[in-house]
């Protein structure tokens, strides 16, 4: 089972350490040429959301991206990764995420809080979104002061915070139980 990560700018090397330490092979996205290896789940991890979908339409990565994840290749969104699936973007996830959702003073901040199916974690913001819409099929997974920081729809998992920045591996392994596996 090999895991793709798109690999374009951000917090990638991260996601890779992350599914190493769980045994799990990992390969950057960066060009078309490496979309064309088989994967049996994609990470789009955190950074820069204009940024990432600039260099995504200009390498042709967009369509096949949005295309697997349509047809249901498991992906896990994290941060800026987040906001690429949601309905202003690659129009995968039926949520529209709100960016740079704490402003400027609350730029980032780490606190521990509960996650349905998990239970408590650390969870790192950095100048984070939050989902501030969720469609029908959206079950919303963690609530932080009233905004939705985590949520699933169908073979999609995100998350507004950054867990690969943490040592708890929980929630790749719970995506990997429930999304990746699932789908074996
Ligand atoms: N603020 C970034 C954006 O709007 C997301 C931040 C992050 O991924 N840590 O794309």
């Amino acid at each position: 089972m090999r895991i793709g990560v798109l690999a374009l700018q951000g917090a990638f090397v991260e996601h890779e350490r992350m599914l190493q330490r769980l045994g799990v092979e990992t390969f950057e996205i960066r060009h078309l040429a490496d979309w064309q290896q088989p994967m049996a789940g994609l990470i789009l991890p955190g950074g820069e959301s204009t940024a990432m979908m600039r260099v995504m339409k200009d390498e042709g990565l967009m369509e096949p991206i949005q295309k697997a994840i349509k047809e249901g290749l498991p992906v896990l969104g994290t941060c800026a990764g987040m906001i690429l699936l949601d309905d202003q973007h690659l129009g995968c996830m039926d949520v529209t995420v709100k960016r740079n959702a704490y402003g400027r003073q609350l730029g980032s901040f780490q606190t521990t809080y509960n996650i349905k199916g998990i239970g408590d974690v650390s969870m790192v913001f950095i100048r984070a979104p939050y989902i501030e819409r969720c469609g029908e099929g959206v079950e919303v997974l963690s609530t932080l002061d009233g905004h939705v920081v985590a949520a699933k729809e169908k073979n999609m998992l995100a998350c507004s915070f950054h867990p690969e920045l943490t040592e708890d591996t929980r929630l790749h392994e719970y995506w990997l139980k429930e999304f990746v596996q699932q789908k074996d």
